[in-house]
């Protein structure tokens, strides 16, 4: 779109009106991949068995378009909970993305002065959010090989009273999962909400889920996205119906669209299709760090989701680009800065795709 306007009177407008701190920002980007090996999203790479897309695509024909979605996706959400095993008597809230619930519990929380904390590096809409509802956001510095610093997270935690401590268990773009306990103790002291985001959790081999009711300010959130339905936009959140009450009043109507109600309930009654791919990408995850770890020059660092993030010797912007100009699409986290200067990230794909890519890191680093 063009922006673009010779009328002065128009960028004064902006300036009164859109927030200073909306205007300091850059909008999310999203690179278009062209005709690149796309491996800078998480996304699966797998798609479905055609007989499996044929009896899907029956099953839209019975989707309703022209009457409004059930507000409370009730099929899907009885499907989701078995699924995702969510402890009986706990609350279940649905968004469009977790993304979505990450923004609708901010809203419920926001008010001047009010914080949103996360360690950092994380995931960055959580800062986002925390600036679109005017919030104050404080990130608290992982250690140099981005375990928590939980005393430093006590801290933080008792000087700025937070309203929400988002963790992301495995945490992106580190790829680490945190210790246990340094969860539990940022549980136990946080004066408001913890919510444990779980995006990772097909590949990470642990879970908050069974723990909640444990705890009365606990969350867990989960997304359908890094486990094949990323196109669909579906996030849970699980916890007490207190909370989630109270949240529900924030959701849109109609959050949930009919088509993805209706995929994501026939996609996870086929979820051993998903669950095979998921654990293939698990056990390629392996041989993909392992192969970086041989490589001079690059340090992988130890991942439970379905991306590695590794640190590069040498010029990583160049690295990136060179990768980028043999047709690999990955992440440049360098202009990030701080801990992750000369960090990207690569989403574990197919195993040729993975095989191309280190082969163009390879002719990259040479
Ligand atoms: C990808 C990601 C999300 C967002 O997931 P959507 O459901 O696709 O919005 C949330 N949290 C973390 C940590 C993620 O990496």
């Amino acid at each position: 779109m063009n922006f673009a306007s010779n009328d002065n009177l128009m960028s004064d407008k902006i300036t009164d009106w859109i927030r200073p701190e909306i205007r300091a920002l850059s909008a999310y980007h999203v690179p278009d991949p062209g005709e690149c090996i796309k491996l800078d999203a998480m996304e699966n790479p797998y798609t479905w068995p055609e007989e499996m897309v044929d009896e899907w695509l029956q099953r839209l024909r019975g989707a309703a378009l022209n009457r409004y979605p059930d507000p409370a996706a009730r099929v899907l959400a009885d499907r989701l909970r078995e699924a995702m095993a969510v402890p009986a008597g706990q609350a279940l809230m649905l968004g469009n993305g977790s993304d979505e619930l990450i923004q609708i519990i901010a809203q419920a929380v926001a008010a001047p002065g009010r914080v949103i904390m996360a360690p950092e590096p994380s995931f960055v809409m959580y800062r986002m959010i925390a600036t679109f509802c005017g919030m104050d956001y404080v990130g608290v510095p992982l250690r140099e090989d981005f375990s928590l610093d939980c005393e430093a997270m006590l801290a933080a935690i008792a000087a700025h009273r937070p309203a929400v401590v988002f963790l992301a268990y495995p945490n992106n773009p580190t790829g680490n999962l945190f210790d246990e306990a340094d969860v539990r103790a940022i549980i136990e002291a946080a004066p408001g909400l913890v919510v444990v985001d779980e995006a990772y959790h097909a590949f990470a081999d642990a879970s908050f889920m069974s723990r909640l009711g444990e705890f009365d300010n606990l969350l867990v959130m989960r997304t359908v996205s890094k486990m094949g339905l990323a196109g669909l936009r579906l996030g849970l959140l699980a916890g007490p119906s207190a909370w989630l009450s109270e949240f529900d009043k924030v959701r849109l109507p109609y959050n949930i669209n009919v088509l993805t109600q209706v995929s994501a309930d026939f996609a996870l009654e086929h979820r051993e299709v998903l669950e095979a791919q998921t654990q293939q990408i698990t056990r390629d995850r392996e041989t993909l760090w392992q192969a970086l770890n041989a490589l001079s020059g690059v340090m992988p660092y130890p991942s439970r989701a379905n991306f590695i993030l590794f640190r590069v010797a040498g010029d990583a912007d160049a690295v990136f680009a060179a990768l980028k100009a043999s047709g690999v699409l990955i992440k440049n986290l360098n202009p990030v800065g701080g801990a992750l200067a000369g960090c990207l990230r690569v989403t574990v794909g197919r195993p040729e795709e993975n095989s191309a890519f280190l082969q163009a890191l390879h002719s990259a680093i040479a």
